[in-house]
């Protein structure tokens, strides 16, 4: 779940909100600015700025209605046009408090934001359910439908669709009762969130004596010390905890099989303490708002506004994939298990679920003997940009030069370790987007995670170009060596930066399908995982990957070793994920019965799992849902599918340069052109069946997924 929560949200709230233009105001967020003045930012602008935007956009927008309610009155997309000016600086000045919320974090601007939150949902409430805006859109689309561009018609579809999912057609008592579930699931789902990170914390194991953490790497005691309030991490006491980066180590490494089982145990019951009410509750609330608003359950409602056209579609898609992972997955595990069984010379070892990371961990490290760190002096920070921007010289014919001027202004920038990007045409020399990169961890300040987040959008009105914010958490330079990054932080930059290069090159210039907005959720993830895919091609990788001190490239047999370790138990992987993926659908139709509570969800997660969708029974410790926070405090519900339905398309496309010769440069650049001039271009501005049809030729197969994951024999 890493930046796209973040980014659909801004895109989301974009497409409402925004407001008038001031200048010389000592308050930044009062101002129109080019790009945001980071430097003269401060705490204290936050709220009136906010209270004030927010007045400004309601009396805006009853001007606008009225004027939409009068006789003189006649549909055009002006007054499209107009709401988006009414909007924009609000939509603006909170993209920066957001973006410094999640950067440069203190407990004030904290605080600031999370009051200005509640202002801010209010005006995009108020948008939603505006009867004459509808009108003005199903106007749009009865009347003047064939005067508008593709584009504009898909904003006027997905704003009747994301006013009706709003509540808009609600009437009295109804629309009362779904104002009072929104805001009921909204406080449900922070309250989920809250539970999980209070159980997380409240678990805690003492351990005095280090042989029971035989195996655990360093950087994990030292972590574990800490916790204790040790100051020497191999003198210990340690003490763990149910964080996921812990808990991870432990199942991967401590040889001590017991400790292994108690916090495997104790992870999966997470939270069911205070959770299962929450759960049950958040689910019933769902079934009640998709009744509401005329759905049979909450999976059609969410599959509404998605790529995939319905719960059979889905479903059909996780059952394909699922016949082909399952019996990979039974043969890895019984290989797994011999492994183990060899290891230790005994016959009568079986596997259990607290086994399964760790003896999976031992086979990796036996077949493909390398590890993480001796990777590092390879991946030098200016080395891997150098080697992705030329990639994306070559893919997509733009250059990129750093640079601290936009548009004749000063670039302002929130910390010294961060840059400033311009996406330039090579011939012109036009400069074309922008963006910022905040590579390093900064712990203290800055939210974990990577993402990519919208500051300016490509604008017609307007006359802006898309700007974005590359957000990583890498690791920063040591004493006088440069930052030297792991595969995992290298192959995570190119992930952002495919989202980024979907917001820059957009040739959109309508706010409402620009870049990432309006692109359906389960597709938003295509060009993401599609870069991806070139940190493990060799001739892209030998590029950029030189030893920082010798200029070596990756010895042959190591990077054969990445890729197969790439592949390494990818049935296991990835039934996991078709498990979540079927049980999170499963929940929000018929086939889970709310009077049932917790229980019935139990009861349903396990006959999920007996379908061939798990190669371990689940036992009765297993109440995960309870911290299933994807679904119940993240926006994924009904949705968890989409990070596998948009992998098939990245995986598929990515096909597409392997049939054209990953080696050949003439290929890449034409297969390229036509990836930029449909997939990363049209945007939000035509559906993703038919965007991704133009590029392909063809609808998306789920081969390509499965060669890259190791499910088949190529
Ligand atoms: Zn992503």
């Amino acid at each position: 779940m890493i930046g796209i929560g973040r980014t659909l949200k801004q895109a989301v709230t974009r497409a409402v909100v925004g407001a008038r233009w001031f200048s010389g105001n000592a308050n930044v967020l009062l101002r129109s600015n080019t790009l945001p003045p980071f430097s003269e930012f401060a705490v204290e602008h936050v709220e009136p700025a906010m209270k004030s935007l927010v007045d400004d956009v309601a009396s805006d927008l009853a001007s606008l209605e009225s004027s939409i309610s009068s006789d003189g009155y006649s549909p055009s997309w002006s007054y499209v046009e107009e709401l988006q000016r009414c909007t924009q600086k609000l939509s603006d000045s909170m993209g920066m408090v957001s973006h410094l919320q999640a950067v440069q974090n203190s407990d004030a601007l904290r605080e600031a934001h999370e009051k200005s939150i509640p202002l801010f949902m209010q005006t995009i409430i108020q948008t939603n359910q505006s009867l004459p805006l509808l009108q003005l859109y199903e106007d749009l689309a009865s009347k003047c439908w064939d005067a508008l561009d593709r584009p504009q018609q898909r904003i006027v579809e997905s704003n009747i669709r994301s006013m009706k999912l709003g509540g808009v057609a609600l009437e009295g008592d109804e629309q009362a009762r779904y104002n009072e579930i929104v805001v009921e699931l909204a406080q449900l789902s922070a309250q989920f969130g809250n539970n999980v990170i209070d159980a997380t914390k409240s678990w805690g194991k003492e351990i005095v004596n280090k042989e029971d953490l035989a195996g655990m790497p360093a950087s994990a005691l030292s972590m574990a010390a800490a916790a204790a309030g040790a100051e020497d991490p191999e003198a210990g006491p340690w003490k763990l905890s149910l964080e996921d980066t812990l808990v991870v180590e432990v199942l991967k490494h401590a040889a001590n099989r017991s400790l292994r089982e108690e916090t495997y145990k104790a992870y999966v019951a997470r939270a069911s303490d205070t959770n299962e009410d929450v759960f049950s509750k958040i689910l019933e609330l769902k079934q009640e708002q998709a009744e509401l608003l005329g759905f049979r359950n909450y999976a059609d409602l969410s599959l509404e506004s998605k790529m995939a056209e319905n719960v059979q579609a889905v479903v059909g898609l996780l059952e394909k994939m699922r016949k082909v992972a399952y019996p990979s997955a039974k043969r890895e595990l019984e290989a797994l298990e011999i492994f183990a069984k060899n290891v230790q010379k005994d016959d009568g070892f079986s596997l259990k679920l607290w086994d399964v990371s760790y003896w999976s961990e031992r086979q990796r490290e036996e077949l493909f003997s390398y590890s993480e760190e001796e990777l590092r002096p390879y991946f030098s920070l200016d080395s891997v940009l150098q080697g992705m921007f030329s990639l994306t010289k070559s893919m997509f014919g733009v250059e990129i030069v750093e640079t601290n001027s936009f548009r004749e202004e000063k670039v302002q920038l929130w910390h010294k370790d961060c840059r400033f990007y311009s996406v330039v045409a090579p011939d012109t020399k036009e400069v074309l987007a922008s963006f910022y990169l905040d590579p390093f961890s900064r712990p203290a300040e800055k939210s974990g995670g990577a993402w990519m987040g919208i500051c300016r959008q490509r604008s017609k009105l307007a006359g802006t170009l898309p700007v974005a914010y590359l957000v990583c958490n890498g690791s920063p330079p040591v004493g006088d060596k440069p930052s030297l990054m792991t595969l995992r932080e290298v192959t995570t930059l190119f992930h952002e930066f495919g989202h980024g290069l979907q917001h820059m090159l957009t040739r959109v210039g309508y706010e409402g399908a620009s870049g990432i907005a309006n692109v359906e959720f389960d597709a938003v993830e295509i060009p993401s995982q599609f870069m991806e895919n070139w940190c493990y091609h060799k001739q892209t990788v030998d590029k950029f990957a030189r030893h920082y001190e010798t200029g070596e490239t990756i010895p042959v047999e190591t990077f054969e070793k990445i890729c197969s370790a790439r592949k390494h138990n990818g049935g296991i992987n990835i039934l996991r994920q078709l498990f979540y993926s079927r049980l999170d659908i499963a929940l929000h139709t018929s086939e889970y019965d709310i009077a049932g509570g917790a229980e019935g969800a139990y009861r349903l997660s396990k006959t999920i799992s007996e379908q061939n969708y798990s190669v371990f029974a689940k036992i009765e410790e297993d109440k995960s849902l309870c911290a299933f926070s994807h679904i119940f405090a993240g926006g994924y519900a009904a949705g968890y599918y989409s990070y596998l339905w948009a992998e098939v398309m990245a995986a598929d496309a990515f096909a597409s340069f392997e049939e054209g010769g990953l080696d050949n440069e003439d290929e890449i650049q034409r297969i390229g052109q036509k990836f930029r001039s449909t997939i990363l271009e049209m945007g939000g501005g035509e559906h993703p069946a038919e965007v991704y049809k133009t590029f392909r030729g063809r609808a998306p197969s789920i081969d390509a997924l499965l060669r890259h994951r190791g499910l088949s024999d190529d």
